[in-house]
């Protein structure tokens, strides 16, 4: 068996040095896997659970056009999302074009002229500079007359209670908390951690409403941000709740107040949920979320995997191979552009799409420097499919996720691996 898999390896162009030293890895990795199977198990119960006490049935994956009035199937996903994640009301749709429209809209629906909005961990991800107007946008919440205040993170990346403190005052109506590093080498946030974040702003000002950009986080562990006192989750379907099969969309799960308002934002005040026709999403929406938790759980252990492979040889890992897991974006420092474009060429070449194509820098709008991206993917763009990507600048940090199966996932990985190795970048052991 372990002759013919070794084979088959070799005709997808991985070598038998990257091939053993990747088995070595992986026989140091048997308690990780079954630890992150265990959460799956969990979060696949929970899923199936919210499915079952909202009467899922065939009908509620009939196709809506037009205005959308009384479509259940869609009513009853909102229903489901807010029973996955414990919140009073959910607006799950595919007229959410991405997490950062998501996320945009949560913030100027609940965001008034005079208000303030903090960051209490640091920069927001990149694309939410604009939105807010940290770098001048047109339609930024700054142009609506928000402001925007920030603590950043201590050396060690840990929250800054007493400038959080003072970054709290009369004006501070919404604090957004980041669950993932997204392109930042500074660790990503436990549930736990947010918890207690949210704990500490809401005791320095109770009325204060706490978001959390939650992409890449969900099903990562057993309870979500919203578990532990978030009035919003915020995320979008191509990352994990998509489980990989909804083709576009953005979901907000949260109290009924701050959802309610996200509504008339996002559709016009007076019409909120009751219009949004579901355009025959509802099957890819459903399964896709009830495959999520195990979909999650193989891109974790790839990100595991990577880490152990990378870290073994000498590249600085966030988080290490033998941390724990916050989310599943694994950042390896390469310490070079080449470097970078060799590891985006093995996981390109590993795809079951566009597996011929070389990825070449571009610049992406949105993002202020060149970005490279691998991505082979059946949704454009799904970041829950194997890809990698990163902004070419120092530290030259490549940040890799997803893989739907997790053997895509290891198969993307050694080929990266074998990419550096051939050019001479890596020196793997005898
Ligand atoms: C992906 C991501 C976003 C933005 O999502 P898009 O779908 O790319 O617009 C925002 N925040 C974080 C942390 C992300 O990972």
């Amino acid at each position: 068996m372990d002759m013919e898999l070794q084979a088959m390896y070799q005709a997808l162009g991985v070598g038998p040095a990257v091939y053993r030293y990747g088995e070595a890895a992986l026989e140091r990795l048997r308690d990780r896997f079954a630890a992150i199977d265990r959460t799956a198990e969990y979060n696949q119960a929970k899923v199936l659970r919210a499915m079952q006490e909202n009467r899922v049935n065939a009908t509620h994956f009939a196709a809506t056009t037009g205005y959308g009035y009384d479509d259940e199937g869609r009513d009853n996903l909102e229903r489901v999302y807010a029973s996955v994640f414990h919140t009073e009301a959910a607006l799950v749709r595919p007229q959410i074009t991405c997490g950062t429209h998501a996320l945009a809209v949560a913030l100027s629906a609940n965001l008034l002229p005079g208000d303030e909005l903090l960051s209490p961990v640091g920069a927001p991800y990149d694309t939410l500079e604009e939105v807010i107007g940290i770098r001048p946008g047109k339609c930024s919440l700054r142009e609506y007359g928000v402001t925007y205040a920030q603590a950043d993170l201590t050396p060690e990346g840990g929250f800054d209670y007493e400038a959080i403190r003072s970054k709290i005052n009369s004006r501070t109506k919404l604090v957004t908390i980041q669950r993932s590093k997204g392109y930042a080498t500074r660790p990503s946030f436990s549930v736990e951690q947010i918890g207690e974040l949210t704990a500490f702003c809401k005791s320095v000002k109770p009325d204060v409403k706490v978001m959390v950009d939650n992409c890449y986080g969900e099903f990562v562990e057993t309870r979500e941000p919203s578990d532990l006192g978030a009035d919003m989750v915020v995320g979008s379907l191509i990352k994990n709740p998509g489980g990989g099969l909804a083709p576009i969309g953005g979901y907000i799960c949260g109290t009924k107040e701050c959802v309610e308002r996200c509504a008339y934002r996002l559709s016009a005040p007076g019409l909120g949920q009751e219009v949004g026709a579901n355009l025959g999403l509802m099957p890819a929406f459903y399964q896709g979320l009830f495959l999520a938790p195990t979909v999650t759980a193989g891109a974790l252990k790839g990100a595991v995997f990577a880490a152990s492979l990378y870290e073994g040889l000498g590249f600085p890992c966030v988080p290490g191979a033998a941390e724990d897991r916050c989310d599943i974006i694994q950042a390896v420092t390469l310490g070079s552009r080449e470097a970078m474009l060799a590891f985006c060429k093995g996981i390109q070449a590993a795809a079951p799409v566009d597996s011929y194509v070389t990825p070449e820098p571009w610049a992406m709008p949105g993002y202020d420097s060149e970005v490279v991206m691998a991505a082979g993917a059946f949704v454009q763009g799904s970041s829950i499919e194997l890809s990698a990507d990163g902004p070419i600048r120092p530290p030259y940090a490549v940040y890799f996720q997803g893989g739907l199966t997790w053997q895509h996932a290891k198969l993307g990985i050694l080929m990266s691996l074998q990419k550096l190795a051939e050019a001479g970048l890596v020196k793997l052991p005898e």
